[in-house]
């Protein structure tokens, strides 16, 4: 095995080039271009032994297995799983190129720094290096990159778990994000996401009536009623919701019980949120433990003269653990009151809230693993609030979790400004530390 520099040195250089690459994903089938990071994973990942396979659903769109099959056919398949693409930038935020992939002061900037780039290129020199050291294990290893995670996943993991089953299936899967330090009186706690929230992405159209904005008084004008249908959404308070994952999550945090109470309390909690000092963990806190609904784009009218008889509204509304599309129907009916009946839901897109649950061997492993990494340290298990690839193996049957490691250069707010934010970076330690995590995970899972 190479030294833990020489480690550092290597995933470092690989994420850089990953960066480079610009695998942006704007939505469409013709963007990602994932292709250009997969040929680089190839390049590095080969004459080591490694069975690597290409899956290309449309051109450019590629994903990359790597495979280390295990002696056992009845021991458990486990996969590092990471994804190439990466949100768009503006780059007017940044302090330096967003695709330069620049070493500066121990930190390699650009976009795909912490999502996900950073756990992509640890994975591949971690399954390298147990290739390299002739790895042998009883369970298959697989490593994946995979394209389209930033757009559901259509020309990635949903494809690869629909029509590639068998280059794909594993009893345990390990993907983004988690890991990011956080300091208790009782030690450092390890977040381990074991769920993420369901999305519920749906168009509201607002009728009225056409008619010359010469004249507007008493017109039926659906731009205005969409103003007041944007303002009830934006005022609309739902229950708040202690479940059991953020209920485990607080408990195993061990609070001190002052401030365990008002966390499990539906009793004042959004007024708690409201006062945090620390906006990102605020939101946080308040996203995992209510459905979230936000206006994001609204079109409407057709001329500035005449008076609007069509809008569209978009909104992404999160749900929570075993909430269902009719669930999100009725709290709309109830956030728009008397308006409900002038508004006509006319799509919707409904992918449910996902868990696994935590006593599973992973999880058993993740705590002796990165106990080690981080003296003390504690996994705690933890909800994230966006969408990964997890939900696909998930409902699969497969027991996935989000995690990595990172040093405590990276605070949590910083963390969750950087995501899809700008400026978003990383430092070499959390890198090091994250490739350690998965070689140690692959012997300690699949033993040998
Ligand atoms: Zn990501």
């Amino acid at each position: 095995m190479a030294s833990d520099s020489g480690v550092a040195g290597e995933v470092t250089e690989l994420l850089q080039q990953l960066i480079r690459n610009r695998c942006v994903n704007d939505g469409t089938a013709e963007s990602g271009g994932e292709i250009a990071s997969v040929d680089v994973l190839t390049t590095y990942l080969e004459g080591s032994g490694l069975e690597l396979e290409r899956y290309e659903p449309l051109p450019g769109r590629s994903s990359l297995v790597a495979r280390i099959e295990g002696t056992n056919p009845d021991a458990p398949t486990l996969m590092l799983m990471g994804h190439t693409d990466v949100v768009p930038v503006n780059p007017d935020g940044w302090l330096h190129d967003p695709f330069g992939g620049e070493l500066i002061d121990d930190e390699v900037w650009g976009r795909g720094a912490i999502d996900m780039l950073n756990l992509t290129a640890s994975m591949a020199v971690a399954t390298r290096h147990l290739a390299d050291g002739g790895f042998r294990p009883e369970g298959t290893l697989i490593y994946l990159a995979v394209a389209d995670e930033e757009a559901l996943g259509t020309h990635g993991a949903a494809h690869l778990t629909e029509h590639e089953r068998d280059a794909v299936a594993a009893d345990f899967v390990i993907t983004e994000s988690g890991g990011i330090p956080i300091p208790t009186a009782s030690g450092v706690k390890l977040p381990v996401l074991v769920a993420e929230k369901g999305t519920y992405w749906c168009t509201l159209r607002i009728r009225g009536t056409p008619g010359h904005a010469s004249q507007p008084l008493r017109t039926d004008n659906a731009l205005v009623k969409a103003a007041e249908v944007v303002r009830r959404i934006a005022a609309y308070r739902p229950e708040t919701q202690i479940h059991d994952v953020w209920r485990s999550f607080v408990e195993s945090m061990e609070f001190p019980p002052e401030m365990a109470a008002p966390c499990l309390s539906t009793e004042g909690f959004v007024e708690m949120c409201e006062a945090l000092p620390m906006i990102g963990l605020a939101r946080q806190a308040h996203a995992c433990t209510h459905t979230t609904f936000a206006p994001t784009i609204m079109h409407g009218g057709v001329k500035l003269n005449v008076i609007p008889d069509l809008v569209d509204l978009q909104l992404d509304i999160r749900t929570l653990p075993g909430q269902t599309g009719a669930d999100v129907r009725a709290m709309l009916d109830d956030a728009l009151g008397d308006l409900a009946s002038s508004v006509e839901l006319v799509a919707d897109n409904d992918d449910p809230s996902t868990a696994s649950p935590t006593d599973t061997p992973l999880w058993d492993c993740l705590q002796r693993v990165a106990g080690k990494l981080y003296e003390g340290a504690k996994t705690v298990p933890f909800m994230t609030v966006g969408a990964t690839d997890a939900r696909f193996f998930r409902r699969l049957g497969a027991t996935a979790y989000g995690f990595g490691l990172f040093s405590d250069h990276i605070g949590f707010d910083d963390y969750s400004s950087m995501f899809h934010g700008d400026n978003e970076r990383v430092d070499i330690e959390s890198l090091r530390l994250s490739t350690e995590l998965w070689e140690l995970a692959a012997r300690d899972m699949l033993s040998t």
